[in-house]
């Protein structure tokens, strides 16, 4: 991320011609970035077909016009598999056919001579002959560079990450207390009577309540009933889902919360329940997002229309958050912040708060179509008035190029590290010119200082260990829990 990928690509397209189109397929984040950047860096000099949503409609003979096709993974997949059961109904040209029986045999290479060896050896005799081979192929195919191997060469300035601790105030505390110790009785009565197993989907839901009590009490206290029509509620974080996806049995989730799930629970089983009805979880993670609401009933169900407003108090979280951007302000009234979370009511309280103390804010979220996000984007890199992105972890926020904001901040720890890692990337990458601060808002004696503890105590065990396993970092095992629960 942030490795000049996107112009190198276009250079080598404009040093080498070759035959039209040429395919780039890219996350849906990024599509509109793509277009954006081809456009400026070659002075319009190639034409570019977006393939996605309604314009999916254009044919092969349409897409040959065209120097450039930019298209997401999912629309290849599902344009893939409908072509191939429609061959086998009624035999397309040959050319094609081709095409799809090379593409096939690729798969049958992948399958035979690396996926069941690794699945059946992981890294061990056959299963390491199969690393290797994959090593190799991807040797030749795949442009790959660390950050830390290129910092360097790149020039980038320095960045730097913060915590920033801040206690709960009286009220706050009393909410969170009574949470807490209703979450650990119920959490040492699974132990006690040795079901934590079974209940594991609970106690990730009372872990998760209680982050959500630490950015502020209405997201517990209001929570998304899901009563209305057409409204697709995710019983994980209880808001609308986001990048939404369906379990085999018909419960819907966003795609980020129950993949924390899954992987947290990998410490007890690779096949945790499902959430809703404890029958055994059955659900693609890679599969595209359902389709997501209009609008209009999106906007009903936001959290500002179940609270009244006119009565409604600030969290010290959120105002920890003003006071560190008035405090930027003061210095340098350019500056331009990032503002994550992974609760989408915590952004719009966020956004109308900000909005109340005169920042120019925008925001990113799951919902909206690659067009809206390109405008979203636009407007926060050249709007002189935006100051504020406010960024939805489960909007793929993590595909972004911001380097006009240089302060980034993280509103609620996340179980793997690496993700907030990722964050930082948005801005420290080729373009920036100022350090890039990075601050982590934790309140102290909460759920949320224990998960940073915890954090560190499993990265300084793996680091002096086995190489870094990062999937270990997400696992959460009866000791983690313990200490999550009871210290
Ligand atoms: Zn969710
Ligand atoms: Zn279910």
């Amino acid at each position: 991320m942030g490795m000049g990928k996107t112009i190198q690509s276009i250079a080598l397209l404009l040093a080498e011609p070759r035959g039209k189109p040429n395919l780039i397929i890219a996350p849906t984040v990024a599509l509109m970035q793509w277009q954006k950047e081809i456009e400026i860096h070659t002075n319009n000099g190639l034409s570019v077909a977006l393939f996605y949503g309604a314009n999916r409609q254009m044919n092969a003979d349409a897409l040959i016009q065209y120097d450039v096709v930019l298209t997401t993974y999912a629309v290849l997949e599902s344009v893939f598999r409908k072509q191939t059961s429609g061959f086998n109904r009624k035999e397309g040209n040959v050319k094609e056919k081709s095409l799809l029986h090379s593409l096939d045999c690729h798969n049958s290479f992948f399958n035979v001579e690396l996926l069941k060896p690794i699945q059946r050896f992981g890294a061990e005799g056959e299963g390491r002959t199969a690393f290797n081979k994959l090593h190799k192929f991807l040797q030749h195919i795949m442009l790959r560079r660390t950050k830390v191997q290129k910092a360097d060469d790149l020039g980038l300035p320095p960045r730097v990450v913060e915590v920033r601790r801040d206690f709960f105030n009286e009220e706050e505390e009393d909410l969170y207390e009574s949470l807490y110790s209703e979450s650990k009785r119920k959490f040492n009565s699974y132990v006690d009577n040795d079901v934590l197993l079974n209940n594991y989907a609970n106690v990730f839901t009372l872990i998760t309540r209680m982050r959500q009590m630490a950015d502020h009490p209405d997201l517990v206290l209001k929570r998304h009933l899901g009563l209305g029509k057409n409204t697709l509620v995710c019983k994980i974080c209880d808001d609308e889902a986001q990048d939404a996806i369906e379990s085999r049995c018909h419960h819907v989730y966003c795609r980020l919360c129950i993949q924390e799930y899954i992987e947290s629970a990998a410490a007890f089983t690779a096949h945790p329940d499902c959430p809703i009805c404890h029958v055994p979880l059955n659900i693609d993670l890679t599969a595209p997002a359902l389709d997501v609401l209009d609008e209009e009933n999106y906007r009903k169900g936001s959290i500002l229309n179940r609270i009244d407003m006119s009565k409604w108090r600030s969290s010290t979280k959120i105002e920890a958050l003003v006071e560190e951007l008035y405090k930027l302000k003061s210095k340098d009234s350019m500056i331009k912040s990032i503002v994550f979370s992974q609760f989408t009511s915590f952004l719009e309280l966020i956004e109308w708060r900000l909005r109340r103390a005169g920042f120019g804010t925008v925001k990113l979220d799951g919902h909206m179509t690659p067009q809206a996000r390109a405008a979203s984007i636009n407007h926060f890199m050249t709007g002189p008035t935006v100051e504020v992105f406010l960024v939805s972890l489960k909007a793929g926020g993590v595909a972004l190029n911001l380097t006009e904001a240089s302060q980034v901040f993280i509103m609620d720890p996340w179980w793997n590290p690496s993700v907030e890692w990722q964050s930082g990337d948005r801005v420290h990458r080729i373009g920036q010119t100022r350090p890039v601060k990075i601050t982590r808002l934790v309140i102290e004696n909460s759920i949320e200082s224990r998960i940073i503890e915890l954090q560190m105590k499993k990265e300084n065990m793996i680091r002096s260990t086995i190489d870094a396993d990062e999937a270990a970092l997400n696992r959460l095992s009866t000791t983690d829990l313990q200490f999550l629960f009871n210290s």
